[in-house]
Order: C-alpha cells, then structure tokens, then sequence
C-alpha cells in the first residue's frame, strides 16, 4: 500500500530522538561539544545464515560472548535529551546544509528490509494524509533524492563496521543488549572519543572484539537461555545504559 507524506514541520522528529552517524558526522558532532553516544546489540549466529546480504550480517560484525559466537551490532549516535542544539525557535534547522544524513531521509528506515511502519514514527497524522506525494510502497522509495541519500547512509554504515569493532574495543566497550529486547548505551567520555574516531582509519580489519562481550537483558527468561547457552550474560534494569522494548520484572533476577 502506498504510504503518502508531507512534512508538516512540526520538529519532533528533532526532540528526544537518537540520530544514527557515520563516524564523519559523529566526529563533527562530537567536536562541535554534542553528546555521541554508541548503541550495541547482540545477534545470535544462525547457522547457514551466512548470506552477504543478509542485513543482519552486514551491519554486525563477528565477537564471542563466553563460549558462543555471536554477531554485534554497533551504532554512532548523536544523543540529545529534548531539542537538537540545531533546532531555532521557529523548528527550522539550523544546521540545514550540514545536517547529518538521518535527518534527511527521516521518516523512512535507515535499516534495510523494515516494514515500513507510520506509528513508528513520530510524524503528526496530518502529515500521512493522501492527498500528500507517494513516500513509499512496499520497497519502492518515490523521492530519488531520499533514494540516493538512504543508499549513501547504509553503503557507509555496512563499509563502517570494521571501523566500529575497532572503536569498540579502543573504547573498552564489551556489553550489549539481546538484539530485540532493547539497545544497550555507551557515553563514552568525548575527548577519547574524538581521539579515537581520528586515530582509527576507515576500512580497518575487523578485530576479535573484547575477549567475551557480556550480552545483557532485563529479562529472566532470556538472561537463563543465554547462560545456558554457555553466554556471558548479564542483567539490568531500565535505565540510561540500556533502552529496553520489555518491562523490568519485579523481584531481584541478580542471583
Ligand atoms: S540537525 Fe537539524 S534536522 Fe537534524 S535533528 Fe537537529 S535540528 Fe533536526
Ligand atoms: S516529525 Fe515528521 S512531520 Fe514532524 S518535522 Fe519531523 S519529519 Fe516533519
């Protein structure tokens, strides 16, 4: 079904929202004082799902978690907690010509093979309306622009993630969350990070990663099936360092 869309400029899209970046971007972020933040998140290794196509394969790279192979996927993300510090008062953006490519392609998926979904966005009804331009049907993009914009942004992604094993371990980070349960949050401390996405060259191989990653959930059932699994597994609550989708379960789960 067509999804038809106009913009209405109501600017929430630039309130609350983690913006993924390229490491480019998130070095400019980074360097003009805005928080960065990194997003990671475990995949199980499907065996035979080897496929260099498979979009979970190709924004995840390669680590261990206790005795088990697993597949971690790393995001840059510029974080700010209400409004972009670009937003004017008028929801214009300030920083339009420089904007990073999210903002650009925003509200369709920078992840390939999503559903498109307008209650996932935070777009206003009036702005889905018919009487709008066609935005999208099925796979097909109308905007060419968008078109050509969303394929730079996951064509960087997919070359960045080497680079993003890299910075992971440069940075000490070793914990993510059960891909589908939430998002594990780092902040690291913006100098290193900085220095980090300067020192660390694009195309790098990618490295084994931390020696075991520790694959966190806030969830019983999970954090069992995951140290069953022979997992290095942790749980947590709802909290900054980690966007869980479920609720946290009452009772202690630490023991
Ligand atoms: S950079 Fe501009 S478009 Fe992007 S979130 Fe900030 S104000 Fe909005
Ligand atoms: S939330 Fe949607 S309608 Fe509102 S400014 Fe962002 S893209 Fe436009």
């Amino acid at each position: 079904m067509t999804v038809h869309f106009s913009c209405t400029q109501c600017g929430k899209c630039c309130h609350d929202l983690r913006l993924t970046l390229s490491a480019e971007e998130a070095a400019v972020w980074a360097g003009n004082g805005h928080t960065v933040q990194i997003l990671s998140e475990a995949l199980p290794v499907v065996p035979g799902a080897a496929d260099a196509d498979d979009p979970g394969i190709v924004r995840s790279f390669a680590a261990m978690s206790g005795e088990m192979p697993i597949r971690i996927a790393a995001t840059l993300v510029a974080y700010h907690d209400g409004a972009c510090p670009h937003l004017l008062p008028d929801m214009r953006c300030g920083n339009y010509a420089a904007r990073p490519r999210i903002c650009r392609i925003y509200p369709l998926d920078r992840l390939a093979g999503v559903r498109f979904d307008t209650q996932a966005k935070v777009c206003p009804p009036e702005a889905w309306e018919e009487s709008h331009p066609p935005l999208i049907d099925g796979a097909r993009i109308f905007d060419p622009e968008a078109v050509a914009v969303l394929a730079a942004h996951r064509d960087t992604a997919r070359r960045e993630v080497p680079l993003m094993a890299a910075l992971c371990r440069k940075l000490g980070i070793g914990a993510a969350a059960f891909a589908g349960e939430g998002l594990a949050v780092h902040t690291p401390e913006p100098a290193a990070l900085l220095d980090a996405l300067h020192e660390l060259p694009c195309g790098l191989a990618a490295p084994d990663g931390p020696a075991s990653w520790t694959i966190v959930t806030n969830r019983a059932a999970t954090f069992a099936m995951l140290a069953g699994a022979g997992c290095d597994a942790g749980i947590v609550a709802r909290d900054a360092e980690y966007l869980g989708s479920f609720p946290d379960e009452p009772g202690d789960m630490s023991g």
